[in-house]
């Protein structure tokens, strides 16, 4: 028989964990299940166990997950770390993988908090050893304490880029530039919502404190650049890019690449949920409602995984799902929701001001048309741009028609990093939003495990007459 929970969260970000620590303070039984060894997420790894250098650098925003996580252990909610989930169905079922076995539990209600990535950029040399992502490099920080050695380039765009840089530069290291595709004067649009971000001075600061550190650095520092690519034979040697309408190189151990963050959505395709599109930030999220429900009756989507709002506001949509999970189960009436979810609603209000500014001045420049064809666009299955171009040439309309024809998004990572760029090469070749392209079916397991595990589960009652059915047949 499989263990049975009144909900289990899925990830143990800002939002996971107030989702978990709210539930059990109400005295629901929860599971809180995060892949990662530690509570924390993306922004607040390792805090437990972060030296006070590490704490120092990283700065106040990093000392709130402290707090998080104190509220969490206090709380007594049931966590397990170390925990893949690889399978999640509509109907509360949850696989997991934990020290090399995997097994099957059920939730009344499952929240899934898994967070976002940060946007896979196919650029000319994107896959040479030396390139990887901004946020992948300050994830090393946190995790090992990893500081890059040698000369090192920062390239892209979005507010977690500037954020590295100004803590590379803390730690003294090397930076040989700073490229920004973002615009050098920003558009009349983003001018448009400066009034209300204004009204969040202290967020508006913060950017400008990292600016001015930056800028004062001496560090060479370029914005409206174009045409990065990265070179090198074996090995990343320099980066070359359009600055000022000249190419410039720069020597280059470690290419730091950014294109902004997107939903963890594999999850939730993977459950069935209904998936909208952000046209202004090209990018899919779950359709929920005001309490993050989705059209699942039994999946919530808590925190950036629901759409990218920062570490804050997952913490409140993280207790705005536990609230309304915890009136479904007859834990809380209405009426104390209601009250209890207040402040919430407010406090997400007050943090969404900067965000139209934001997303206005980060907005990714994706155009499909302009990935070169000799671009590796799917890295497990080697498939180039010119590949997916060929093949809508010969009639290939949609995403799921192009993995089968290409084997482009079929490899491990079952199109985490090849997806959303193949949905803007085939979008731009017909002149159409991404959006009409579609999105790549996910099938379990949602990420690789060992098929001995999965023969080795333990199965309920139903599966096991399915699976001595299937035995039988096989005799
Ligand atoms: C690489 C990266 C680095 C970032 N660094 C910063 C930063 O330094 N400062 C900042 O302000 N913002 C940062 N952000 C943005 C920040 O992550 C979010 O605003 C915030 O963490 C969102 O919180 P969350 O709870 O929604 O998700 P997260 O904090 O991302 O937590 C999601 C959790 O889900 C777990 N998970 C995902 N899939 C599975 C699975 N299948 N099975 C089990 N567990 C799973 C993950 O291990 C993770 O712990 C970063 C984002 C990324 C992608």
């Amino acid at each position: 028989m499989s263990r049975c929970y009144d909900v289990i969260v899925v990830g143990a970000g800002p939002a996971g964990l107030t989702a978990g620590a709210c539930l059990a303070e109400m005295g629901v039984k929860a599971l809180v299940l995060d892949e990662q060894h530690q509570p924390g997420g993306q922004i607040y790894r390792r805090v437990e166990t972060a030296s006070p250098a590490t704490l120092k650098v990283m700065g106040p925003d990093y000392d709130r997950g402290l707090e998080l996580a104190e509220r969490f252990h206090k709380s007594g909610v049931e966590y397990e770390g170390g925990a893949i989930v690889w399978n999640v169905t509509a109907d509360g079922s949850i696989a997991y993988s934990r020290q090399g076995k995997s097994q099957e539990i059920q939730g009344r209600y499952i929240i899934i908090a898994t967070g976002a990535m940060e946007r896979p950029f196919p650029l000319p040399g994107w896959t040479l050893p030396g390139v990887m992502g901004a946020g992948a490099a300050n994830n090393l920080a946190k995790e090992a304490g990893l500081v890059p050695a040698g000369e090192v380039v920062l390239a892209g765009s979005g507010p977690l880029l500037l954020l590295e840089a100004s803590i590379l530069l803390k730690k003294g290291v090397n930076i040989t530039a700073i490229l920004e595709t973002t615009e050098k004067i920003p558009s009349a649009q983003t001018f448009k919502y400066l009034p209300a971000a204004i009204r969040r001075t202290d967020f508006l600061l913060k950017g400008l404190n990292m600016l001015r550190e930056i800028k004062s650095s001496g560090v060479v520092y370029h914005k409206g650049v174009g045409e990065i690519k990265a070179q090198g034979d074996s090995r990343l040697e320099s980066v070359e890019a359009m600055v000022d309408g000249k190419t410039q190189t720069f020597p280059a151990d470690l290419l730091l690449l950014h294109f902004g963050v997107i939903p963890n959505t594999h999850i939730f395709r993977l459950a069935g949920c209904a998936m909208r599109w952000h046209q202004e930030q090209r990018y899919w999220y779950p359709q929920t409602d005001d309490w993050g429900r989705t059209n699942c009756e039994r999946i919530f989507a808590a925190g950036d995984g629901s759409g990218v709002s920062g570490a804050l506001a997952a913490e409140y949509k993280g207790e705005l799902c536990a609230l309304e999970a915890a009136r479904c189960l007859g834990i809380i009436p209405d009426y104390e929701r209601d009250s209890l979810a207040k402040p919430l609603q407010e406090a997400i209000n007050h943090d969404r001001w900067p965000r139209p500014f934001i997303d206005a001045m980060y907005a990714p420049k994706l155009d499909g048309s302009h990935f070169a064809d000799d671009t590796v666009l799917c890295r497990c299955e080697n498939i180039m741009v010119g590949d997916v171009r060929r093949a809508v040439s010969e009639g290939v309309r949609e995403v799921n028609e192009m993995k089968i024809v290409t084997r482009c998004g079929m490899g491990p990572c079952q199109g985490r990093m090849c997806g959303p760029a193949v949905a803007e090469v085939i979008a731009a070749e017909l002149r159409q939003s991404p959006e009409r392209v579609g999105l790549l079916n996910i099938r379990p397991p949602l990420k690789p495990v060992p098929l001995e595990e999965v023969a080795e589960m333990e199965l309920d009652e139903a599966s096991q007459v399915q699976a001595d059915l299937f035995k039988n047949m096989k005799k």
